[in-house]
């Protein structure tokens, strides 16, 4: 079977790699350059902690085994320690714990001292602070697992072409056939979209407009320079989320700051000047900590904010998939596409699919439909999907 595969981020990347264990004939075409969409600016908290409705956590949880059955360079099984002070964060977190337990989620509930010997770097919190250890969570370093995704996908005998931007999908009982920007064409039995947020520029599924949904999509991430704290995990608290970056660095983000995200306008310095004051209040040998680098990450959110996998059409030529998990997702989503694509649905992705938004974005916190969106580049829709601003949310999106 011939796949196009579009978008060379981390769901198009772990695709294309279970693509070729299929036995698929795979090529891959990204617009620029493997990782530079939203992989390349994310926390990559592997979790299925605050996922609802069940379904998404059900989802979200076999994907966080996934990831433990494929470990490998990148992947860090070190947990996550959650810690809330305030009364608000203490009382959702128990709230969220039972949940958790009842789904038979692994989470403890750990002293002071107990935290202090996981993590001896921790600042001191007031009495009174619980602390919450979710010891399958993980986090990984998103370039390296897209390495791993692309080389095993490279060495299943995929065509990986940078620089191809599709432009039109054009599918029949025949076949389906991308168009490239320079005119060229690529014939396929199946063209899998993993566009991440240009997803609504190409085929027919509503995603929320990072240019109108504020917080919602857009996320404020810190690069420390090289320091010597001590930090082997994500860490999660009322007012900075911390995981170790590599080589010494920290990876910082706090959702309270990120109404201020902007994609079109580079973060100040100031942003990176709260995120390091808040820093000694979670851990201690961070004198003297620099921020090398402060982005601003914009997620891919469907309208309902839940995953899209599944055919588009009746003759099943063209696969949509877009999720704002996917660095969780990625592994799980590798093997279930690629066996959906050649013909074995899948139960767990079956309350995902596109059809669901037939009848138009859900409108039941009234998304409003946002006015045409100014193209991102220079890509020509066939079809262009309504893209939608975000509802006002009715629980948080996760603390990603
Ligand atoms: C601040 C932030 C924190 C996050 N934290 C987490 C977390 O802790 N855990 C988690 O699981 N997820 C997290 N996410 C979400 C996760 O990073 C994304 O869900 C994931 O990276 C999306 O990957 P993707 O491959 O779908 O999209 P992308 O990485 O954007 O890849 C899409 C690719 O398609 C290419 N493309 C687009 N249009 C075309 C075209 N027409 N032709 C050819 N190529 C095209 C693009 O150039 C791009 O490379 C976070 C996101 C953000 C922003």
């Amino acid at each position: 079977m011939r796949v196009v595969v579009i978008g060379a981020g981390i769901v198009g990347a772990a695709v294309a790699a279970g693509l070729t264990r299929c036995g698929a004939q795979v090529t891959v075409l990204e617009e620029r350059f493997p990782g530079a969409g939203t992989t390349g600016t994310s926390f990559a908290w592997v979790n299925a902690n605050d996922k609802d409705p069940e379904p998404y956590f059900t989802l979200n949880h076999a994907a966080v085994h996934a990831h433990h059955a494929l470990g490998g360079d990148g992947f860090f099984p070190t947990g996550h320690l959650e810690w809330a002070t305030g009364e608000t964060h203490r009382t959702e977190l128990a709230a969220r714990v039972e949940k958790l337990r009842s789904r038979e989620y692994a989470v403890e509930l750990i002293s002071a001292a107990r935290a202090a010997e996981l993590e001896p770097g921790l600042a001191v919190r007031p009495d009174g602070t619980e602390y919450v250890l979710f010891p399958e969570e993980a986090h990984v370093f998103p370039a390296q697992l897209l390495g791993r995704f692309l080389s095993e996908a490279r060495e299943g005998g995929a065509e990986i072409e940078s620089g191809a931007a599709v432009r039109e999908i054009r599918s029949g009982s025949g076949g389906a056939t991308v168009v490239l920007a320079d005119g060229g064409t690529r014939a396929a039995d199946v063209v899998v979209s993993c566009a991440g947020r240009w997803t609504g520029l190409l085929v027919d599924v509503p995603l929320l407009d990072p240019r109108v949904s504020g917080a919602a999509t857009n996320g404020f991430l810190a690069t420390t320079a090289p320091m010597p704290a001590r930090l082997s995990r994500v860490l999660t608290t009322d007012r900075l989320n911390v995981r170790p970056d590599g080589g010494g660095r920290l990876l910082l983000q706090a959702r309270d700051l990120d109404d201020a995200a902007d994609p079109d306008v580079p973060p100040g310095q100031e942003v990176g000047a709260e995120l390091l004051a808040r820093l000694p209040e979670v851990l201690t040998g961070t004198e003297g900590a620099r921020v090398e680098q402060t982005r601003v990450g914009q997620r891919v959110i469907p309208a309902d904010g839940l995953t899209v996998a599944g055919f588009l059409d009746a003759s099943e030529r063209v696969y949509a998939v877009a999720t704002h998990s996917g660095i969780t997702l990625a592994p799980l989503l590798a093997d279930l596409v690629a066996r959906e694509v050649h013909g074995r649905e899948s139960a767990l992705l079956g309350p995902f699919r596109p059809g669901r938004f037939a009848a138009g974005p859900p409108d039941s916190d009234s998304p409003v439909l946002a006015p045409a969106a100014p193209r991102p580049r220079s890509l020509i829709p066939m079809q262009t999907a309504p893209v939608v601003a975000a509802p006002e949310p009715a629980r948080r999106i996760g603390p990603l």
